[in-house]
């Protein structure tokens, strides 16, 4: 359980960020949820844990914007007194071919992804570091150790994110803080809501458990992390994708 506990889950108005504010809640975590530009979702987010019973509450800030994410844990802490709980979720996709990709669609999904989770870590480990305690979650993907055209801006992101999870774990260790990623593959969210039928369907049939995952899958993953039964776990990244990369 993780009663009495604080997180924060960037991006968790929709998709698996709200499904992971959702099951953590439902442990009896306060959560806060982060949103970028989606105020009715967080809103509608809060509500739905509220009315469930949890304690949640909204935090508008971009994640890419450095200032902003120490303003945003400096407001929980001062709110809250501490910060158990962070998940970097928040991430985006500007997909092309790189011979057609801008400048600026790489620069936006790196600060989004990879920026933005460095950001969040690096503000939120000072709370952790003065309680010798903390869990931290960072959300990579399939892409991210296997690679895929047409995604080097997203796949060059999250890869990214796993040098930094066992960067910040050798780092944040000794004080009893873990850093984990867990690495989804294709779920069911309005992210893959725009591949076509035939592309979902050739999808399926290279994953071994022949389905794609739902939300559930990856906030149960995150459950598990950031609970004390993990207390030895640091610096992995967890697959939740059918078997579709199996390193
Ligand atoms: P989604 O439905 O598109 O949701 C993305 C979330 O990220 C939204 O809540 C959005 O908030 C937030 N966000 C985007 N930019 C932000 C920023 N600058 N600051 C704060 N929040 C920001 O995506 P999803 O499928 O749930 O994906 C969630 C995470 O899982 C992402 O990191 C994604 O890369 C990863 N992932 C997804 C899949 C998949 O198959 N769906 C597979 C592997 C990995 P606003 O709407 O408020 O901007």
């Amino acid at each position: 359980m993780l009663t009495g506990k604080i997180a924060l889950i960037t991006g968790a108005g929709r998709g698996i960020g709200r499904e992971i504010a959702k099951t953590l809640a439902a442990q009896g975590a306060m959560v806060v949820i982060n949103y970028n530009g989606s105020e009715a979702a967080a809103r509608a987010a809060e509500k739905e844990i509220i009315d469930a019973g949890g304690q949640a509450c909204i935090y508008q800030c971009n994640v890419a914007d450095h200032d902003a994410v120490k303003a945003m844990i400096t407001w929980i802490v001062k709110t809250y007194k501490r910060l158990d709980i962070l998940v970097n979720n928040a991430g985006i996709t500007k997909d092309t071919l790189m011979m057609a990709m801008s400048e600026s669609d790489f620069d936006a999904v790196i600060s989004t992804n990879l920026k933005g989770t460095f950001n969040c870590i690096k503000h939120a480990a000072r709370p952790m570091l003065k309680q010798r305690s903390g869990r931290i979650v960072n959300i990579s993907s399939v892409v991210g150790r296997a690679g895929n055209a047409g995604q080097a801006n997203y796949a060059a992101s999250k890869a990214g994110v796993i040098g930094l999870t066992m960067s910040a774990a050798k780092e944040l260790g000794s004080r009893g803080i873990t850093v984990n990623a867990v690495a989804p593959g294709f779920i069911e969210t309005e992210m893959t809501d725009v591949l076509s039928e035939d592309v979902k369907a050739a999808l399926i049939q290279a994953i071994p458990l022949q389905a794609l995952g739902n939300t559930k899958d990856v906030a149960n993953a995150v459950a598990f992390l950031v609970s004390d039964e993990a207390r030895y776990i640091t610096g992995q990244t967890l697959s939740v994708d059918g078997g579709m990369y199996m390193g």
